[in-house]
């Protein structure tokens, strides 16, 4: 679903990601884990075109990320062509998700109504039913301001599949929330794991990684430094780059 060929990405002089390799198979549950500054956001906005790559080559569903290839040369996609392929990608972030003048309902029937072209009413019953889906359906008419921030998450995760994306990403989800509304928003995402969908997460819920990750990287300093089963990966880290980050995190 998502390949990485030594990807690379500069801020002006800075470089942050230094040639990322990695593949994401599809329906599996992706956990990207990582300091502070590694790249692990950049790394997100890449595959979801909210950045674009300096060298190496990015692959969503077969297709370069930003660029068509036509024969050696790479031509940059337009604006309209990028936006039609981020329709197709989901993206959760750690907050300042939901528009807030929007109430829980019309933040996710937004983008199909506008975006998609589904009509008012079916767009409303889809809505009901993914609100139902995260166990919301009594707060269809609140406004963000009226839901705690688990809740906020779980109407954004909503929101993100009302669009019917063959990927999700997750920019730590979790990391904003007190502690008791944690558990809400993974437990969405675990029943979204189970149904099939191809996830992408950055988290450092170590406990979701290992229980519902299929695979998992850690990144510095803009490289994979070491990749598995999260199993094997956080009770028996091969790298001293990735023992000192989890004898930090667990
Ligand atoms: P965190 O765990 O804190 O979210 P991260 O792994 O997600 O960190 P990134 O947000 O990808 O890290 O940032 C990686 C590096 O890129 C950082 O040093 C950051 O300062 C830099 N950076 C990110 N976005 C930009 C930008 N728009 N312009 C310049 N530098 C940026
Ligand atoms: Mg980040």
């Amino acid at each position: 679903m998502v390949k990485a060929e030594g990807v690379h990405k500069s801020y002006g002089a800075v470089e942050v990601l230094k040639g990322i390799d990695l593949e994401v198979r599809t329906g599996e549950v992706f956990c990207l884990i990582g300091p502070s500054g590694s790249g692990k956001s950049t790394f997100l906005r890449c595959i979801n075109h909210l950045e674009k790559i300096n060298a190496g080559r990015l692959y969503v569903d077969g297709e370069l990320v930003g660029y068509r290839q036509k024969g050696d040369k790479l031509y940059e996609l337009k604006d309209s062509e990028v936006a039609l392929k981020r329709r197709d990608i989901g993206m959760v972030f750690q907050r300042f998700n939901l528009f807030p003048h929007m109430t829980a309902l019309e933040n996710i029937i937004e983008a199909p109504m506008q975006v998609r072209g589904v009509g008012r009413a079916q767009a409303k019953e889809r809505a009901m039913q993914l609100l139902e889906r995260v166990g919301l359906a009594d707060k269809a008419g609140n406004y963000p301001s009226q839901l705690s921030g688990g809740q906020q998450q779980r109407v954004a995760i909503a929101r993100a599949l009302a669009m019917d994306p063959k990927l999700m990403l997750f920019d730590e989800p979790t990391s904003a929330l007190d502690p008791e509304l944690v558990g809400d928003v993974l437990d969405v995402m675990r029943d979204l794991a189970e149904s099939g969908m191809t996830m992408v997460v950055v988290t450092h819920e170590m406990g979701f990684a290992r229980e519902v990750g299929d695979s998992l990287v850690f990144m510095d300093g803009g490289v994979v430094v070491e990749s598995g089963n999260p199993r094997d990966v956080l009770t028996d880290p091969q790298h001293e780059r990735t023992k000192a980050f989890l004898s930090k995190v667990l």
